[in-house]
């Protein structure tokens, strides 16, 4: 039987978490299926899908969810967090509130994730750069001081996507394989 499953090296569950309207259900339809759709609707339901990459020549396939709208605080179920070996924690760089709420999700990560899930910070919404109201210091410096990986991204037009998630799939190789 030669189907896709039996390429499959690795599955990777990676969770997207942030307040809502940062752009988490773009950045995964991006990275996903280099999407991005003008008239999104918030996301209903808890919902994942897939792309298998290449790394270090095995097919690693990252599950990648995304929350059912669920954004409200403490309101994504330990479910969804079960056997995620990464996370995308993403705030919008045009509204400060979604950055001062990143600790708050580390919280949760915290509470519900296992203790070695590796962390990207993602600042979304590059592309608005006139309507910036975090300053990429900032969120640097914060990420330093929490451990964290960092990018800022635009799942408008593309610019850190694949890079990002790249990076975090990369890393979590590094530490499974
Ligand atoms: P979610 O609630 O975090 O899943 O956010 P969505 O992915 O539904 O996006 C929320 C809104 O932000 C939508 O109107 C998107 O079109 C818009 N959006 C998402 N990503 C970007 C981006 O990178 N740049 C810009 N300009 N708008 C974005
Ligand atoms: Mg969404």
């Amino acid at each position: 039987w030669q189907g896709e499953e039996a390429e499959t090296d690795y599955v990777f569950k990676v969770v997207v978490v942030g307040d809502s309207a940062v752009g988490k259900s773009q950045l995964l339809g991006r990275f996903a299926k280099d999407e991005f759709f003008f008239d999104s609707k918030p996301t209903i339901g808890v919902e994942f899908q897939t792309r298998t990459v290449t790394i270090k020549r095995k097919q690693v396939k990252a599950q990648i969810w995304d929350t059912a709208g669920q954004e409200r605080y403490r309101a994504v179920t330990s479910a969804y967090y079960r056997g995620a070996l990464g996370a995308m924690l993403v705030y919008d760089i045009t509204r400060r509130p979604t950055f001062d709420h990143v600790a708050r999700w580390l919280d949760e990560l915290q509470a519900h994730a296992d203790g070695s899930i590796i962390i990207m910070l993602i600042g979304n919404k590059s592309d608005l750069t006139e309507k910036r109201a975090v300053p990429t210091d900032d969120a640097i410096a914060f990420a330093e001081e929490q451990g964290l990986f960092f990018s800022e991204a635009s799942a408008l037009n593309g610019e850190n996507v694949e890079k990002a998630f790249l990076q975090l799939l990369e890393e979590i190789y590094s530490v499974v394989s």
